[in-house]
C-alpha cells in the first residue's frame, strides 16, 4: 500500500485536511513498525485505492531549533513515504520555514505535492500563486475547512504514486473485488461454496496477480473474481461474547476493500434491522451492490407477498440494486450473479463527459427550476463528475438546493444514464 506523507506547520489546517482526505472513514490507528508518537498512520481511500495517511507531526523546535526540527521531521517524511503533502496556509504564504523544508523536499526522489490551504474564495487566487516560488511544482488550492479541493487533491495524490499492478484497479488491472456479506447464517459460506463448487474452477494463481491468503479467487461466468476476505466464512467462527461487534467490523472492512458487495439476505424470514445495517455500510462506502434473496427454496406464496411490501418500505434507498433470489442449496439463480455484478460494476466505473452531462442538466433545470428559497430563484450554474467508484457529481449553484430538488436531480440523473447496482453522489456548492 502506498503511503502518503503529510507535513505542515502548526495551525496551517493539516489535522483538517486530514481529516477530509479519510473522508467518513474511521480513524484507525496502525500498528506499523516505526510509528511513534509523532507519526500517526492512517487508512484512507479514494476511487477505489487504498493508501496510508502518515501524519506527521508538528514542527515543534527542538535542540536544533525550529529549522531543525522542520528538516529533521521532512526527511523522516521522505524516508516512510511514497509521495509526500506539504501543507502550507495560502493566507500566510511561504515562511522561512516552509522554505527550509521545500530545500530538503526538492532533493527528495520522491514526488511532492503543494497544498495551498484556507482558500476559501476566489480572491485568494494570488496568494496561491505565490507558492509556485517554493519550487515544488504547481500549488493545488483547497479549503480543508470546506472541503473543496480535496478531491483534485486526492486524485493527483493517486497520481503521484508509483503503480504497482497490485493496486491498480479495475479492468485489465487484477481480478475485481467482491464482498459477500450478510448478517450469520443467512448462507454465505453455503453460497461461496456453491460459487467455487468442483463443477467450476477455483484458481488458484493468476499471472500477474500476488493473491491475498484470505481472499479466494473464483471463476464464474468466464471472469475470474477476487472474493475478500472469505477466510473467515471458510473456517467458521465459534460465537463468543464480542463476536457480533468484531463481525460487523469485518464486514465493514470487507466491503471497503471490495468494489462491489453482494449483499445477502435470508429470503425465508423477515427482514431485520441488520440485513438494512450491511446495506448502508455499502452505500456509505460508496461501493456497487447486488441484492440476493437467499433460502429462496423456502420460499411461499405468503412469504413472497411479505417480501415484496418489505422492499417497497424498507429497500427504498437502494431501490437502484438490482435483486437476484438464490438458493445456495439447490444452486437456483447462482449463475445469474457474475452478470449483475459486472452491470453493477459497468454503472461504478462510468464517467460522463462534461459536454454532456451539462447540457442534460441545462435541458432539466429550464424545465423544471428548483423552488424559490427566501425570495430567490437558486440557479445551476454547472456541473461536473468529479469521480468515478462511485460517480460523484459536482453541482455549482447560486443559492441552496432543497432536500427535495437533490433527490429529483438524483432520480433524473438516474433516468438519463442508467447507474443501476452504483450509489451516485451529488454535492452542491454555492457560489456567491
Ligand atoms: P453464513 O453464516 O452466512 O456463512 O451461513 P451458512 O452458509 O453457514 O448457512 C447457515 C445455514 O443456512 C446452514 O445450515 C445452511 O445449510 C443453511 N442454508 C444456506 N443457504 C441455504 C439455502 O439456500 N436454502 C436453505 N434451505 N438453507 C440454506
Amino acid at each position: 500500500k502506498p503511503v502518503l506523507a503529510v507535513v505542515g506547520r502548526p495551525n496551517v489546517g493539516k489535522s483538517t485536511l486530514v481529516n477530509r482526505l479519510l473522508g467518513r472513514r474511521e480513524a484507525v490507528v496502525q500498528d506499523v513498525p516505526g510509528v511513534t508518537r509523532d507519526r500517526i498512520a492512517y487508512e484512507a481511500l479514494w476511487n477505489g485505492r487504498e493508501f496510508t495517511v502518515l501524519d506527521t507531526g508538528g514542527w515543534e523546535p527542538d535542540a536544533k531549533g525550529l529549522q531543525g526540527a522542520v528538516a529533521a521531521q521532512a526527511e523522516r517524511a521522505m524516508e516512510a513515504a511514497d509521495a509526500v503533502l506539504l501543507v502550507v496556509d495560502a493566507r500566510v504564504g511561504a515562511t522561512a520555514t516552509e522554505e527550509a523544508v521545500a530545500r530538503v523536499l526538492r532533493r527528495s526522489k520522491r514526488p511532492v505535492l503543494v497544498a495551498a490551504n484556507k482558500v476559501d474564495d476566489q480572491r485568494m487566487a494570488s496568494e496561491v500563486h505565490s507558492l509556485w516560488s517554493l519550487g515544488l511544482g504547481e500549488p493545488m488550492p483547497i479549503s480543508a475547512l470546506h472541503g473543496t479541493g480535496s478531491g483534485d487533491l486526492l486524485d493527483a495524490v493517486l497520481e503521484a504514486f508509483p503503480a504497482t499492478p497490485r493496486e491498480q484497479t479495475g479492468r485489465g488491472a487484477g481480478p475485481r473485488r467482491v464482498a459477500l456479506v450478510g448478517k450469520p447464517n443467512v448462507g454465505k459460506s453455503s453460497l461461496l461454496n456453491r460459487l467455487t463448487g468442483e463443477d467450476r474452477a477455483v484458481v488458484d494463481s493468476v499471472a500477474g496477480t500476488t493473491v491475498d491468503p484470505v481472499d479466494s479467487l473464483v471463476e464464474l461466468d468466464g471472469e475470474v473474481w477476487r472474493f475478500v476476505d472469505t477466510a473467515g466464512l471458510r473456517k467458521r467462527v465459534k460465537t463468543a461474547s464480542g463476536t457480533e461487534y468484531y463481525a460487523s467490523l469485518r464486514t465493514k472492512a470487507a466491503i471497503e476493500a471490495a468494489e462491489v458487495a453482494i449483499v445477502l439476505i435470508d429470503g425465508s424470514e423477515p427482514l431485520t434491522e441488520q440485513d438494512l445495517r450491511v446495506l448502508t455500510m455499502v452505500v456509505e462506502a460508496g461501493r456497487a451492490l447486488v441484492i440476493a434473496y437467499n433460502k429462496w427454496d423456502l420460499v411461499d406464496g405468503d412469504r413472497r407477498r411479505q417480501l415484496e411490501k418489505e422492499i417497497d418500505r424498507d429497500l427504498v434507498r437502494v431501490r437502484w440494486a438490482e435483486r437476484v433470489n438464490v438458493s445456495a442449496l439447490t444452486g437456483r439463480a447462482v449463475a445469474k450473479t457474475a452478470p449483475l455484478l459486472r452491470t453493477a460494476l459497468d454503472s461504478w466505473d462510468t464517467r460522463i463527459p462534461t459536454g454532456q452531462l451539462n447540457s442534460w442538466l441545462s435541458d432539466l433545470v429550464a424545465a423544471q427550476p428548483p423552488p424559490v428559497r427566501g425570495g430567490k430563484q437558486p440557479k445551476v450554474l454547472f456541473a461536473t463528475q468529479a469521480q468515478s467508484r462511485p460517480p460523484t457529481f459536482v453541482l455549482f449553484t447560486t443559492g441552496f438546493l432543497e432536500a427535495g430538488y437533490r433527490r429529483f436531480l438524483e432520480r433524473k440523473l438516474r433516468e438519463a444514464f442508467d447507474f443501476t447496482g452504483s450509489p451516485v453522489r451529488i454535492s452542491v456548492r454555492v457560489r456567491e
